[in-house]
Formats: structure tokens, sequence, C-alpha cells
């Protein structure tokens, strides 16, 4: 699980809206539940790991990934993912 940055995202007023509307924490509480019920580990990632600049093949970083960019495109090894595939795979990695 990635925990984010709400209250920074709170500030966005495109994204506040959703944000509010989507439930979170209770999303959370349901999932750690879930986890514990099955003996799965629940790992929560840092909320500053970028998971959404890294790309999940090189490793590459990027400084900068604006939220219009649906699709990560790596300018190092060429890489063409969609963002949110890209961010799953690489905190599918994370080890806290
Ligand atoms: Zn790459």
């Amino acid at each position: 699980m990635e925990t984010l940055n709400i209250k920074g995202m709170m500030k966005n007023k495109h994204l506040s809206k959703s944000i509010q509307e989507q439930g979170l924490y209770e999303f959370k509480r349901q999932l750690k539940y879930k986890c514990e019920f099955y003996g799965i580990e629940f790992v929560e990632a840092d909320k500053w790991y970028p998971s959404s600049k890294i790309c999940s093949r090189c490793g590459h970083k990027k400084t900068k990934l604006s939220l219009s960019e649906r699709n990560y495109i790596c300018e190092k090894c060429g890489l063409v993912i969609d963002r949110d595939f890209n961010a799953s795979i690489n905190l599918s990695r994370y080890s806290a």
C-alpha cells in the first residue's frame, strides 16, 4: 500500500473532490484487516517514495512528472507504460 500525501493533494482543487469521495481511510482499514485475515504482510510505502517517477524497467528516476502525463515514458531506456501500472510495479518491489 502506498501512503499518499493527502493533505498536499487536498490543496489541489482538481483533486480534492475526488479524494474526498474515495473513502481512502476506510479502504486502508479494510485492506489491513484482509491482510491479517489471510496472513499477508501489510507493507506501507513511505509517502515520499517516488513510485510514479521511477522507471520500473531500468530504475531511472524522473525529476518531474506532471499529472497530465498518463504514460510513463523513460528517457533512458525508452519504456512506454501506463503511469499507474508503472507505479504499481515499483510498489510491488518496495520493501520497508
Ligand atoms: Zn527506463
